[in-house]
This record gives structure tokens, C-alpha cells and sequence, in this order.
């Protein structure tokens, strides 16, 4: 699991990326290192001329040399371009954080890139958007598979993720390719992914490359993070150094972990000073020379060893830098010699457990006290969770069966923002308060009715059972509901609205949800399914008394004109009791 890091606005400052050359300089050298790195890995020659090999090496060399004295120097530079009364604020008010939390030695910095490399180069996952950012020369493609691949992992696991990028990758192996594509075939592309906005995002992006930017994907983190939508202070360090070769450290949950853990950081990991702080370590203990890679590596030592509940911690590259492991060795020694009654005569012999100078005051510790159970996992420290949003839904499978041809499925399209923006669906209301079974149906059959242009028969709707399904911060319950509806009825399709075979269903820019309103439709069919004498499935007519559908030029427009196809169940039972 990759959790996602928030986008934010903030622009990453100039020495996120680079700390010492100018914009244009940036770029043109970014870009150079990253090829030269990308012949060195591979092994191989193309991408890349010898020429521009030669002054990539030469420039990262130059690079090196400036970011020797610059690099450990952080902290020092940004305070002394501060004035003094800035400062002096600062320090009644907001004491910086000690040293503990931070590195101080370059050899430390310098060991512990190499010894992470060495362990990614060993056992690195073989991935397809890996390959596409090793391999790929155009620049252009290159960024735009990084971009997808990011996109796709927020929140969703590499495992997942695998499939549906590849399938993406085929049918648009270009930005100028997505740019063309629908949203509606985004949006069923993206299907089981979960945030149909992120795919709504990339696609907008896609378009915005093609009709504002000539084409070409952005090529420094700084313009990453303004011109493409959905792209925040992460993504934008993550594409800027995998694709692009830019020298930014990146922060996401696996991070996060690794960081806070390492640097003994305990106060809340939202906080403002927390986050900057991990930024700045991010940014110190990226290699300048694998950008990229570093900070794959860095993600992937969170998702496989330093992991949130059973960190692997015998197993771990880094472990001699990492201040939440010696403080439980140093704590565990200390506790097995005093059982043994043996603390006192030793106890100098032990190593002095190193602390946070900063007491009391400091923004990264813990407030509470370290918990000898929970070991390393007393890092980081998370807020409390606010709960999801408890919601029901009524929701209603109509069924209509077609002559010699397949059964077809009422859907109705979201809308075009929001939760599952422009997603298909089965018709639904919102249920603020709870009703009786009759009143529930009553009020699908109206919606259901006026949707259609017909009078459905309330008797003909069944309860089939609830489904339950959460979002990030929603605890959805749909009770689901089902209506057949005859042969041939001459029903109104209004604008979102379509009937789809199963086949088509299953195709379609759904949600989770609704294939799991789908399945227990399906069990419930199963259970019910009596065959009558010819062998087929009896089925209800749907129509009130069978009688020729209402199509009166008023239902029709008062379907056309119903706007707001999700309503609240109480303001219907408001308005029905209004007009009566
Ligand atoms: Fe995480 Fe353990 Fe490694 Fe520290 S030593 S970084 S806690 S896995
Ligand atoms: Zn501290």
C-alpha cells in the first residue's frame, strides 16, 4: 500500500531541486544526468550520444563539488537570509529542532545512499513504469509513463496497479493519445481503481499538454507542479527525479515511516513542522547522481522492510542509521540486565542512549512517552482518524427484458463532479432518515416512474438485501431494491440515462460498488429463479395493471426536466405530503 501524500501548492523551493544553479541551468543539466544515468545502469549506448555523456559526467562532477559544502548546509542557509527579528521570533516561539532529528555528518549521508542503492540494485521489483523510466529515450513518453504510473499508485497497491497500467499504456502509449480519448472511456478504463478523479485529472492533463503546451510534458518539477492538474508537491518530485533525473528528495507515506523512524521524529506526521522537516531530510539524503532511484529505493524500503506493523528491522540497509532501532536495542539490553540484577555494575559500559536536546519543546518529539511494546512502531505518530461519514442509499436494479435478446440494466450517469464524477450507477436516493420498506419503495417507484415516463406498479419492487461499501470518508450502505419491467415498454430514456446488456455492464465506467449491488442481485435472482412450465424464467410485467405505459407529453417533461436526478428520500416524502 502507497499511501497518498495530500497535494499541496506549495511550490518546492529552487534548493528542493537543485542547490546551487540557476533554473535554466537546472534543466538542461537534469536532463543530461538523468540519460547518463539511465546508459550507466542499463548498459546502454542509446538515448544518448557520447558527447553529451561526457558533459553530463563533467556537470554532475562540478555538481558534486558545489553540493559538498551546500547540501549539509540547509538549515544554516535559510536562517541567515532570515533577519534577526524573524528569527528571534522563532526562537521564543518556535524552537527549531535539535540536531537528533537530522544528519549531520556527509559520511553518514554518503554511506547511507550506498548502502540503500546497493540493497534496490540487489532486489529492486522489476516493474513496468521501472522499465519504461530506464529504457524509454523520448523524453516526452518517458515522463508521461512516470506520470500514469504515479497517478495510478496513489492509494492503490503496486499489485493492483500492474494491469491497469499496462492496459492504459497500450491503448495510450502517448499524452497526445490519451488527449483524444473520452472521458467516458477514462473513466472505464480507470474502473476498480478507485478516486475516479485522479483518472479525470490525468486526462484533463493530457488534453491541457496538447492544446496549451505544444505537446511537450513539462520538464522541471516547479512547472510539473503548476501545469498539470492533480499533480502536487509529491508527484511532481517523484516524476521530476524518476523521469526527469531532477535532484529532489520526495515524501510519501513509505517515507514518511522511513524518515521518522530513522530520525526518532514522533510528533504528529501532519504537522506543518514535521512535514517540512521531512522534506529537508528528503531532500539532504537524495543521491544526486540516481535521484530516481534513490527515492524508488527509499519508497520501496517502506513498502517491504520498514513496514507500519512488522518492520524487518534484522534485514534493513540503513539499520546503523537509524535512532528508533538503537534506542530499542539500547532500551532491551538495558531491561534484560536489570531482570538479571546487573543494570548498576554495566550500566556505564552501555552506550548513552542520544536524545533530543531540545527537551520539552521540540516540534518532531513525541508527546507522548515512548512505549517499550511498541518498539520502533512508537515512530511516527499518526493524528486520531475522524471517522467516515455513515450514509445509506436506496438503489434500485431495473431489470428490462428485450425479445430475443439479452436482459438490459437500467444505469444513470453521476454528476460530472464530486464522488465518482460522471461514474454509471443504478438509480438512487440518498436516505437521510429511516422509513418503512413501503415508503422505500414508494419512493424508488416515483423516481423510478418519472425517470421513465411510466407508471411502474410500487407492488412489482422487491428488497433484495444491503450492500456495504466504504470509501476514504464514506461508510456507504446501499439497500438495494429490484424491478422487472415488461417486454417492449415504451419507456422515455432521458439525457444520463441508458440501458445497457449485462455484457455491456461489465464494460462500463462502474464502480466496486455497483458490481457488488450486481452480485447480490445476481445470488438473489439464483435463489428466487423458478422455471415455469416452458423452462424459461417467468418474469413481471412491471407496468402498472399492464396497461399501455404512461407517455403523456407531462411525464415526459417532467422527467426531461428533473435536474437533479439524486434527491433526498425526506425531501420526497415532503413533497408527496406537500401536494396531497
Ligand atoms: Fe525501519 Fe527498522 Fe530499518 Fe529503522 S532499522 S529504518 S525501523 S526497518
Ligand atoms: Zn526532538
Amino acid at each position: 500500500m502507497r499511501p497518498l501524500v495530500p497535494n499541496d501548492d506549495k511550490p518546492i523551493g529552487r534548493r528542493a531541486i537543485c542547490c546551487s544553479c540557476t533554473r535554466r541551468e537546472l534543466t538542461s543539466r537534469s536532463v543530461s544526468c538523468c540519460g547518463a544515468n539511465r546508459t550507466h545502469r542499463a548498459g546502454r549506448a542509446e538515448g544518448l550520444s557520447a558527447a553529451a555523456a561526457a558533459m553530463s559526467r563533467l556537470r554532475s562532477a562540478l555538481y558534486r563539488g558545489k553540493k559538498t559544502t551546500l547540501e549539509m548546509t540547509d538549515t544554516t542557509t535559510a536562517v541567515r537570509k532570515r533577519s534577526k527579528a524573524a528569527v528571534k521570533e522563532e526562537e521564543t516561539t518556535d524552537p527549531a529542532p535539535s540536531t537528533y532529528h537530522t544528519f549531520q555528518d556527509r559520511a553518514d549521508v554518503v554511506l547511507l545512499r550506498s548502502q540503500l542503492l546497493h540493497w534496490y540494485d540487489k532486489g529492486k521489483r522489476e516493474l513496468p513504469w521501472r522499465t519504461v523510466a530506464m529504457t524509454e529515450p523520448d523524453l516526452n513518453i518517458r515522463t508521461y509513463a512516470v506520470w500514469v504510473s504515479e497517478i495510478m499508485l496513489q492509494q492503490t497497491q503496486v499489485a493492483t496497479v500492474i494491469d491497469y497500467y499496462n492496459k492504459w499504456m497500450k491503448r495510450w502509449p502517448t499524452v497526445q493519445d490519451l488527449a483524444a480519448a473520452t472521458l467516458e472511456e477514462v473513466n472505464q478504463m480507470w474502473a476498480g481503481l478507485g478516486y475516479y478523479s485522479r483518472g479525470k485529472r490525468l486526462h484533463e492533463g493530457a488534453q491541457k499538454v496538447v492544446s496549451e503546451l505544444k505537446g511537450q510534458m513539462p520538464r522541471t518539477v516547479e512547472s510539473l507542479l503548476k501545469q498539470l492538474p492533480g499533480v502536487g508537491r509529491y508527484t511532481a518530485g517523484a516524476i521530476g527525479s524518476i523521469a526527469l533525473g531532477q535532484v529532489t528528495g520526495v515524501v510519501d507515506g513509505n517515507v514518511i515511516r522511513v524518515l521518522c523512524r530513522t530520525r526518532a521524529i514522533g510528533a504528529d506526521s501532519t504537522s506543518p513542522a514535521v512535514t517540512e522537516a521531512l522534506w529537508g531530510l528528503a531532500n539532504t539524503l537524495v543521491d544526486p547522481e540516481r535521484p530516481g532511484d534513490f527515492n524508488q529505493a527509499m519508497m520501496e524500503l517502506g513498502a517491504r522492510v520498514c513496514t507500519p506493523k512488522s518492520p524487518l528491522c534484522g534485514q534493513c540497509p540503513i539499520q546503523s542509521h537509524c535512532r528508533s532501532y538503537r534506542k530499542v536495542c539500547v532500551k532491551q539490553e538495558k531491561n534484560s540486565k536489570r531482570l538479571l540484577g546487573k543494570l548498576d555494575r554495566i550500566s556505564s559500559a552501555l552506550p548513552d542512549i542520544e536524545d533530543c536536546t531540545s527537551g520539552g519543546k521540540c516540534p518532531l518529539c513525541p508527546a507522548e512517552p515512548w512505549d517499550d511494546e511498541l518498539g520502533v512502531q512508537n515512530f511516527p505518530r499518526k493524528p486520531g482518524k475522524k471517522p467516515p461519514r455513515v450514509e445509506r442509499t436506496l438503489t434500485c436494479v431495473v431489470v428490462r427484458s428485450v425479445e430475443d435478446g439479452e436482459d438490459e440494466y437500467l444505469l444513470t450517469q453521476r454528476p460530472s463532479k464530486g464522488l465518482l464524477a460522471g461514474m454509471w450507477e443504478f438509480p438512487s436516493l440518498l436516505l437521510e432518515e429511516e422509513n418503512s420498506e413501503m415508503k422505500q419503495k414508494g419512493a424508488l417507484c416515483a423516481e423510478i416512474s418519472r425517470m421513465l415516463g411510466v407508471q411502474v406498479n410500487q407492488s412489482l419492487f422487491k428488497y433484495i438485501g444491503e450492500v456495504v461499501h466504504s470509501f476514504s470518508h464514506i461508510h456507504q450502505t446501499y439497500v438495494v431494491y429490484h424491478v422487472c419491467l415488461k417486454e417492449g415498454a415504451d419507456t422515455q430514456t432521458p439525457e444520463n440515462t441508458q440501458w445497457l446488456t449485462r455484457s455491456a455492464l461489465q464494460e462500463a465506467a462502474v464502480s466496486t460498488g455497483v458490481k457488488k449491488i450486481l452480485k447480490l442481485y445476481d445470488s438473489a435472482e439464483n435463489q428466487e429463479e423458478r422455471p415455469s412450465k416452458d423452462g424459461k424464467r417467468k418474469k413481471t410485467t412491471g407496468v402498472k395493471d399492464d396497461k399501455k405505459p404512461q407517455t403523456s407529453k407531462k411525464a415526459k417533461l417532467s422527467a426531461a426536466n428533473s435536474g437533479t436526478r439524486q434527491l433526498y428520500l425526506s425531501s420526497f416524502f415532503k413533497t408527496v405530503k406537500e401536494e396531497s
